[in-house]
């Protein structure tokens, strides 16, 4: 498919260019070369079905099955920014493994500018010196322009652009003469912004550390996972850092870093930059204006940008000099996208590590099942799975004085909370503000409450085009949808029986944020979540005034668990977690235990001990007992002897067929017949599939309907990868050919974490 890679072949004759367009059809298009020079890689624009689109040119041939006279032809080409054949390898397994058209899977791993039909012109900035001394005879005596930017060049050793600019406006011009000499030379500089005025301290790794960064300095070359397994401030980030030092000391190399959401970029943008400030490093993520994001997406694919981090689409940026990869926070499922192409970017970024060869590091405090199977094998059964990654392991907190927070419970059974907080932790926060100290309360809701309630005739209110409930709103003072983002004004009284007494039921931020102004009116209370945290830098902004001690109580979702080192917090408070406890999903308690481990790590990590109280009707549940004792392992182990009982992932491999419509009966017939199609390619097969998969019957997810459409799903589950994957292309190519697939919306989803 792409076996022109180094040297691609270059035609000026009039043969046949094969492109992939970003349409649903998955398949290449032949069209005519009239006679631009086009190269495997580019970008062309071709006329289909009565528009002009970008497409990416696969190759070049002499031959097509379209009659000629039918063959339409490219019209225009952009040798901007070809890819590689290493990107295109890994992008033809997403689209084999995850059943992708290729075509879309190429375009959208694109930065938006590229998709776009113009040439990707990116602002390069360049700094100018003098290469060599300039003869007098090239500055004519009327040439004073020149001769002004020739003093200002000998005077530095490097000048911006913008120093150049101050001199004249027409400086390009007057010095293009000497650039062209070879008498001036300048060189791209990437954008850097300045880092925070973080001490750029070196401390001394302790030996856990020093035992992790040894061992994988041991095997820099060649594909080799590993499983860095930390507790939240054991000093992670620093063994990413000694790393990087490392590998970067070579020049011909890259490093890819990933992590799972925006929010956490810029503490590890700043501390990358403070610690490797030689080395150019760009971010990619969906904060960045579109021409950044191109800009900062060409750094990394011309090499120039040495250190690249970003967020789960710039698993796919083209890094010619990649030596290394780094997942933070590995077991985060914002890695996993959940529209388009449903990939997991840790499991993409293992392909491209092995096609790459080159090592990987997977680091958390608590890591996904999937990982733990994969680092530890299977323990329990006599000759059961061999461990595929290395384990490393760091036990302690990094900084001498902290350790880990004390953790416990507050059985909300008695005495129950009065506006969601119990005495023992409105006590404990009343401590903290004695001592000017700092909390977090942690709460997985936002809004002002959950549900508004009629208690005369137990009327609830409902999103209008999802099976949810509407969310309470008070500030903006609406009901707004959690799934589809419907809103609806507040009735002023029950659309049941009339009732003018409306009351909202259950805790979520906006609420505990006024109780807390209320019982602690000098105390400055700041709450975040993603209805505070809508503005590009907010949240750093907030972050900033925390840690000058500005804030007394925080108030916050999920946002405020990961990644933020706060010094003077000593106390988390956590509300109302037990929905998650004896959810039907079964990767809930999982995803419970990683949550509050997080946030749990807030505490505590400067001199100050650190304090975590959980309110709970079920203090003696066995996740609360792992918690208690921060025993990850442990509660892993167990939890991966209940999956390989019960046979859920990581002890199998599911993919799930989902799909919608207005009507469900639409929807249950196309899944029906689906799961009979697939049972009957089973058994037709059993002889020579590896292994059987088990198509289970359609059924519909807990949120049945969302935004007005009715969904339903098949899920599909193997002990082996390639039987679920031989039978994923045939149940595919059927889907497509099946006459309802016109009428519902379908989407595959392999390795689905949710449905
Ligand atoms: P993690 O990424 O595992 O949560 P960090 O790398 O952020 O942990 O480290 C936590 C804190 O400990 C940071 O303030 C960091 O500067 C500090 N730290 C890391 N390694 C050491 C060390 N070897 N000695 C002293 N302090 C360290
Ligand atoms: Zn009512
Ligand atoms: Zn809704």
């Amino acid at each position: 498919m792409c076996s022109t890679s180094a040297a691609p072949q270059v035609t000026t004759s009039a043969s046949i260019v094969r492109v992939v367009l970003d349409v649903p059809l998955d398949r290449e298009f032949d069209y005519l070369n009239p006679g631009l020079v086009i190269k495997v890689g580019n970008r062309v624009v071709v006329p289909f079905a009565g528009r002009q689109l970008v497409g990416i040119v696969m190759a070049l041939v002499n031959e097509t099955d379209i009659p000629l006279p039918k063959l339409k032809a490219v019209l225009q080409v952009f040798d901007d920014v070809p890819l590689d054949a290493a990107s295109f390898k890994l992008l033809r397994f997403c689209a084999d493994y995850y059943h992708y058209p290729f075509g879309q899977t190429v375009l959208s791993s694109l930065p938006l500018r590229l998709r776009q039909i113009k040439p990707a012109v990116s602002r390069k900035m360049w700094l100018y010196h003098l290469a060599q001394a300039v003869p007098d005879a090239l500055i004519g005596k009327r040439q004073q322009v020149l001769a002004r930017l020739l003093a200002l060049l000998q005077q530095h050793a490097e000048c911006s652009e913008a120093m150049l600019a101050a001199v004249s406006a027409t400086w390009r011009k007057a010095l293009q003469p000497l650039l062209d000499g070879g008498y001036v030379s300048r060189r791209e500089v990437i954008a850097t912004r300045p880092s925070m005025p973080a001490s750029a301290q070196v401390p001394e790794l302790n030996d856990e550390q020093a035992a992790a960064v040894e061992a994988i300095l041991g095997r820099l070359h060649g594909f080799q996972p590993w499983l860095l397994f930390g507790i939240t401030g054991s000093g992670k980030t620093e063994v990413y850092i000694r790393l990087l030092e490392k590998v970067l000391a070579d020049p011909q190399s890259q490093v890819l870093i990933m992590v799972p959401e925006i929010n956490l970029t810029p503490q590890l943008e700043s501390r990358f930059r403070s610690r490797l400030s030689e080395y150019a490093l760009v971010t990619l993520h969906s904060h960045l204006s579109e021409s950044e994001r191109l800009q900062n997406w060409q750094a990394a694919q011309s090499g120039a940008a040495r250190i690249v981090i970003g967020t789960r689409l710039s698993v796919f940026t083209p890094m010619p000099h990649l030596k290394l990869m780094i997942l933070d926070e590995e077991h985060d499922s914002s890695y996993k996208q959940q529209d388009g192409m449903r990939y997991h970017a840790r499991d993409v970024a293992l392909v491209r590590a092995k096609q790459h060869g080159v090592p990987v590091v997977l680091g958390s405090a608590t890591p996904s099942l999937e990982s733990w199977y994969n680092a530890t094998g299977d323990q329990e059964h006599a000759g059961g799975r061999k461990p595929i990654y290395r384990l490393l392991t760091l036990n302690k907190r990094a900084v001498a004085q902290a350790t880990l927070p004390r953790i416990f419970c507050i059985d909300t059974a008695h005495p129950p909370p009065e506006a969601g907080l119990t005495p023992l932790l409105k006590q404990a926060i009343e401590q903290r503000l004695q001592r000017g100290e700092q909390s977090l309360l942690f709460i997985n809701r936002r809004g002002y409450a959950p549900v508004l309630h009629c208690s005369a005739c137990q009327w609830l209110a409902d999103c209008r085009r999802c099976s949810a409930k509407a969310v309470l709103h008070l500030r903006q003072r609406v009901l707004r949808c959690h799934h589809c983002g419907d809103e609806q004004p507040i009735p002023l009284q029950c659309p049941s029986c009339g009732n003018p007494d409306l009351r909202p039921v259950g805790q979520a931020t906006q609420r505990i944020e006024e109780t807390l102004q209320q019982v602690f009116p000098q105390a400055r209370v700041a709450r975040v979540d993603r209805d505070t945290i809508q503005a590009k830098d907010a949240l750093t902004t907030l972050l900033s005034e925390v840690h000058a001690g500005e804030i007394d109580i925080l108030v916050g979702t999920q946002m405020l668990a990961k990644g933020h080192d706060f010094a003077n917090l000593t106390l988390v408070g956590v509300l109302d977690t037990d929905s998650a406890l004896y959810s039907p999903d079964y990767r809930a308690s999982e995803r419970l235990f990683a949550q509050l481990m997080q946030v749990a790590g807030r505490a505590g990590r400067g001199e100050k001990p650190g304090e975590v109280l959980i309110q709970t009707a079920f203090p003696q549940h066995p996740l609360f007992t792992a918690l208690r004792e921060q025993n990850y392992a442990e509660f892993a182990q167990a939890l991966l002897q209940e999956r390989m009982a019960m046979q859920f992932p990581p002890a199998t491999y599911i993919a799930v067929m989902k799909a919608e419509a207005t009507e469900y009966a639409l929807v249950n017939q196309f899944l029906t017949e689906f799961s009979l199609a697939a049972r009957a390619y089973v058994d037709q097969h059993a002889a020579t599939l590896p292994d059987q998969p088990l198509i289970y019957d359609p059924v519909r997810p807990g949120l049945a309907r969302l935004n007005r459409m009715e969904r339903g799903y098949v899920m599909m589950q193997s002990a082996h990868r390639n039987a679920l994957q031989q039978l994923l292309q045939v149940a595919v190519a059927w889907v497509r050919a099946h006459p309802l697939q016109a009428k519902i919306r379908w989407v595959l989803d392999v390795d689905a974490l949710e449905y």
